[in-house]
């Protein structure tokens, strides 16, 4: 028999939700979080939008103006070991999201319980998604399930945690991701990491887990929060050795024992500061957390001090780590030094730590525009960054974005997609921070000198630009654009002489 959904938690949703859910549904991402958030609301879901709102503040941008943000969360599944993924939302979201993930290169399938309004409405939905995960869980393959609620089913209340907790041994994880909650795909992957560091951490209060994969480290670790370029671990393993200690698990992990291994630290490193719900699991387990990443010579400094005392280690200890490094990130950064007016801005997380080793390396940087919210853990960023006279923006919109590009007018625009376009249409030289400024080391000795080379490329690319903007003056714009409100003279001309019998 069909369950009623709307029933769990409020009496009067069956009447009220349908109407609000088709007019959300029908816009998508641009209904408005109005629509969504009265339906989440009606249907019970009060209190997991209070959550958002405390762990994912917004304001002034406060929905998605880049990809689903729901994409986060599937990424990061997608690339865990023995996990499957499956979306319950609209048929055009799940296209568009299974559309990005495999543009992005993931080499398994995205499962998909589909929903129509009935399924939706009598509860059915639920019984699909449940007959899925039993399907699926087969614990030769998987040790995971994750079942991402996209907006729609959030704003129902399609109640994921109704699901068991695990079957025949594979863990179920159900998440809400709807982009009425979670304003960047960043946060989203904080989402689905801070659900699984929750799950991992009550399995290891109560017994024996999984040691991790290569055995545990001899020395205290420190786990590194927020994806980053390969190669950063390995730097931070170097710059942890002098100090006794190594580096850890980079969460969001790769496989699930490696979550355990995550909490088996000596403290936690938010490299990336927005990840609220992981660091609140890294807290409830005791870690302390530090904040900002050893970049640049400034940031490594502080770095080192941070880990060297919430690790108990001697001053002299600290000391003797930073003179091991830092003339050689101050010789790296002179030996590549970097000239110009740059503006940064991206929704990777990542920013404020460009932007600092940008400075660091001589250029004028007077913007930083984040799509990710302001925590207390990215204040050391901030401060230093405010100190050199950089305006840092949290939350940026696209249109902030492109504003300080047309006040500053910069040598070079580091953004995203629209970003660049908008930079590259005035002629200014622009970078995709995604593609190619995430994808370099940032950390160390490795990391003060590996944007000098694209970001010098890019700085001596005007000319190129100049000779491309005069070549093409014009094309597609006014009577080149295509488009006409009128018909254009030549075919006027035309059309007349037809009309006259024409002239030979
Ligand atoms: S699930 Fe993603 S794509 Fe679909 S409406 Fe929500 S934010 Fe937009």
């Amino acid at each position: 028999m069909n369950r009623p959904l709307f029933d769990m938690h409020a009496p009067s949703a069956p009447e009220l939700v349908p109407d609000q859910l088709a007019a959300a549904a029908a816009g998508g991402c641009h209904a408005g979080d109005d629509h969504f958030c009265r339906a989440a609301e009606t249907s019970g879901q009060s209190e997991l939008l209070e959550r958002f709102a405390a762990d994912y503040p917004v304001g002034p941008h406060d929905r998605p103006q880049t990809m689903c943000p729901a994409f986060g969360s599937l990424r990061i599944g997608l690339r865990m070991r023995r996990t499957a993924s499956v979306l319950c939302g609209s048929a055009c979201c799940v296209y568009g999201l299974s559309f990005t993930s495999h543009f992005y290169g993931a080499k398994r399938s995205v499962g998909y319980v589909p929903f129509d309004s009935e399924t939706l409405v009598t509860g059915k939905l639920f019984e699909d998604l449940r007959e899925a995960v039993e399907q699926l869980a087969d614990p030769e393959q998987y040790d995971a399930i994750v079942v991402i609620n996209l907006c729609v089913p959030t704003a129902s209340g399609v109640p994921l945690r109704l699901l068991p907790p695990s079957i025949n041994g594979v863990r179920v994880i159900g998440i809400d991701v709807p982009g009425f909650g979670v304003p960047t795909h960043a946060e989203a992957k904080d989402v689905l990491c801070g659900a699984m560091l929750k799950r991992a951490r009550s399995e290891a209060e109560t017994g024996p887990v999984q040691a991790p994969r290569g055995g545990r480290s001899e020395k205290p670790t420190i786990t590194l929060l927020g994806e980053m370029f390969p190669a950063d671990p390995v730097g931070i393993g170097m710059l942890l050795d002098p100090l006794g200690l190594a580096a850890g698990p980079v969460v969001p992990t790769r496989e699930w024992r490696e979550l355990y291994g995550a909490f088996d630290c000596a403290a936690v490193a938010a490299i990336h500061p927005y990840y609220s719900r992981s660091i609140q699991e890294f807290e409830q387990a005791g870690r302390p957390i530090i904040g900002s990443a050893p970049v640049g010579h400034d940031g490594t400094e502080a770095w080192l001090t941070a880990v060297g005392e919430a690790c108990h280690i001697k001053a002299d200890q600290i000391a003797a780590a930073k003179n091991a490094v830092l003339p050689a990130i101050r010789g790296a950064l002179s030996g590549a030094p970097i000239k110009g007016t740059i503006t940064v801005s991206g929704y990777e997380g990542s920013e404020l730590l460009v932007a600092r080793l940008l400075v660091e390396s001589g250029a004028q940087v007077p913007y930083v525009g984040t799509a990710t919210g302001r925590t207390r853990w990215s204040d050391a960023d901030r401060e230093w960054l405010e100190a050199q006279g950089v305006t840092v923006r949290f939350r940026a919109s696209l249109e902030q974005d492109k504003s300080a590009v047309d006040a500053i007018k910069p040598d070079l625009a580091i953004g995203t997609t629209p970003v660049v376009q908008h930079a590259k249409e005035q002629c200014i030289p622009a970078l995709y921070f995604t593609n190619l400024i995430s994808a370099r080391p940032l950390i160390g000795v490795a990391g003060a000198g590996s944007l000098a080379q694209v970001i010098n490329a890019a700085l001596a690319s005007q000319a190129r630009f100049d000779r491309m903007n005069a070549f093409f003056q014009g094309v597609g714009t006014g009577a080149t654009a295509g488009v006409w409100s009128s018909l254009p003279p030549v075919l006027a001309s035309t059309t007349s002489q037809a009309a006259t019998g024409g002239a030979r």
